[in-house]
């Protein structure tokens, strides 16, 4: 969990955000993994640490999730390498052999069932984009941006107040309400471009709450 988390702060760093986001998920998995072993979490503040991370996801422009069902052909176990159905594979998923957790590894999906689309899937990996926004890579992340300028520690707890402005456009030259509008059609500036001068303005605004020590003393 702590190698995953210096590389998803390192991705930040390196400013890959598209590929920090599966490695922000491998962390939220593995933390919830850690926090189900009750005497690891007493030492570690997992709770705070998860908390952490979903606001990490809130940084992030993606709020639409793809989850598929499927029927698994072929699969084996972590630990021993055979199939979890068959007999001979003792263990359990989720639980911890010789400090290795068991999982089931899928080799091969037979079909796929059904794909919905979801805002608070198990897994979060498979983002959906949406084909109309066309917003440019700088302005979809930007949120991270702004939070890695505060240049605070990243084990920094945060919280995320979104303001919507009404703004002013000034790709319109203002002229009086019954001029003839300046954009040259010849309809009167206020049944024209004087209808939409305003545009909506999202602003957020980022406060850093206490930090996050990952270790109980
Ligand atoms: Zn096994
Ligand atoms: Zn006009």
């Amino acid at each position: 969990m702590f190698c995953n988390l210096c590389m998803y702060f390192e991705l930040l760093k390196e400013k890959r955000y598209k590929s920090s986001w599966d490695k922000l998920q491998d962390c939220i998995d593995l933390a919830k993994m850690v926090g189900s072993y009750i005497e690891i979490e007493n030492r570690l503040e997992i709770s705070k640490v998860l908390h952490l991370l979903s606001s990490y996801e809130t940084l992030y422009p993606y709020s639409v999730f793809a989850s598929s069902e499927y029927i698994i052909s072929k699969s084996h176990c972590s630990i021993c390498g055979q199939s979890m159905l068959s007999l001979s594979c003792q263990h359990i998923k989720g639980k911890l052999y010789w400090g290795e957790v068991a999982v089931e590894m899928i080799d091969e999906i037979k079909t796929f069932q059904a794909v919905a689309l979801v805002s608070h899937p198990e897994d979060k990996r498979c983002v959906i984009e949406l084909s109309d926004d066309n917003r440019t890579e700088v302005k979809k992340f930007k949120r991270i941006d702004q939070f890695l300028e505060l240049n605070q520690p990243f084990l920094q707890d945060f919280s995320i107040k979104k303001i919507i402005e009404n703004r002013m456009r000034d790709d319109i030259k203002i002229v009086g309400r019954n001029d003839p509008c300046s954009c040259g059609t010849g309809v009167k500036f206020k049944k024209c471009c004087g209808k939409d001068l305003y545009y909506k303005h999202e602003r957020n605004i980022i406060t850093p709450l206490q930090t996050v020590s990952m270790i109980k003393l």
